[in-house]
């Protein structure tokens, strides 16, 4: 079901909606997320509202220098993400969402620690991109 989540750091500063379904949650074993252990939702760009707090995230990148990690200054939480795969558009932490039953979602695994493959792999059935 389409519906608004609300979603936020963990000491509130930052908050943002996401329009959307949460149907399953993606696990990433790079290098970055298997320290966060964050569990992710791919949205497009449109669909995500950041309502507060978006002077207090802070950037970090690294390696190829694509992706953007967000975290927020004070907590120390990551609440979304412009994943390397494209970055026009969010990941977002769904442990960071409402209203969420993580233990009912399916978990689909992106074999980030081999980046390059698994990138190939999910580019190579489609001809769109
Ligand atoms: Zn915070």
């Amino acid at each position: 079901m389409q519906q608004t989540y609300r979603g936020s750091c963990h000491c509130g500063r930052v908050s943002f909606e996401l329009d959307g379904e949460v149907k399953y949650a993606i696990e990433c074993n790079c290098s970055i997320c298997r320290r966060k252990g964050a569990l992710w939702h791919g949205t497009a760009d449109a669909s995500l509202r950041i309502l507060s707090g978006e002077s207090e995230l802070t950037l970090y990148r690294f390696n190829t220098m694509t992706a953007k990690h967000y975290s927020c200054r004070h907590c120390g939480i990551s609440p979304f993400s412009r994943p390397r795969l494209d970055p026009s558009v969010w990941v977002v932490n769904i442990r960071c969402l409402e209203g969420v039953d993580l233990a009912s979602l399916p978990v689909h695994g992106f074999d980030g620690e081999h980046w390059e493959d698994a990138a190939r792999a999910l580019r190579g059935g489609s001809q769109t991109t």
